[in-house]
């Protein structure tokens, strides 16, 4: 279809990049990381906290891989992400599930700057659980601004901005199964 044809107007092609990771290699990765966390864990009872909405493909195809004693809770972490990302702006609703005594295991997409994740850990250990480990799909190492533990990680990604498999860019493309860099025309 010629880009002049009227049905084309007004629409953007699509901004999806070089394919950095498969979904046969993501389903890989998270079958190695149930069956890291699950040698770790033993037959203790999990509660798997995701972090809405990014880790929601992510927790739910780990949550699937997992033993079945394994309970699923949700936070929201909402950053205003504009030139800047400042502590503050994050906005965090911890789940109605006691977690006091608990072994919590806070699953995200992507470790970035790390302040997500150090912000939502301080406020899960508020609650005092028996223990807090943490797993990621991705880390972007190279973007880090506060030191944060990460215990279970599936890839590491370059400095790219990255969309699929949860990751959105402005609310679009958390539904390709594979994960892509965002290219935007410049
Ligand atoms: P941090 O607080 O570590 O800087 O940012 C973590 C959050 O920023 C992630 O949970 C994710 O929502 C968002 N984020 C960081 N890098 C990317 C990226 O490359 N792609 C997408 N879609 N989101 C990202
Ligand atoms: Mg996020």
């Amino acid at each position: 279809m010629p880009a002049s044809d009227p049905a084309m107007l007004g629409r953007a092609p699509d901004p999806i990049g070089e394919v950095l990771f498969e979904n046969r290699k993501i389903e890989a990765a998270v079958d190695r990381l149930a069956r890291e966390i699950e040698h770790q864990v033993g037959d203790r009872e999990l509660i798997l906290v995701a972090v809405l909405d990014g880790a929601l493909i992510f927790a739910a195809d780990l949550l699937r891989r997992l033993p079945g004693r394994t309970r699923l809770a949700t936070v929201r972490a909402s950053s205003y992400r504009g030139a800047r990302t400042a502590p503050e702006d994050l906005e965090i609703h911890i789940p109605d599930v006691d977690l006091t005594g608990q072994h919590v295991l806070l699953v995200d997409d992507i470790v970035d700057t790390g302040r997500t994740l150090q912000q939502l850990q301080a406020a899960l250990l508020t609650h005092r659980p028996a223990s807090l480990q943490t797993c990621v799909l991705l880390d972007k190492p190279s973007r880090r601004e506060v030191a944060v533990t990460v215990d279970w990680v599936g890839f590491t990604v370059p400095d790219r901005f990255v969309i699929g498999y949860g990751l959105d860019w402005d609310g679009w493309f958390r539904d390709l199964p594979y994960i892509a860099a965002l290219d935007l025309p410049a």
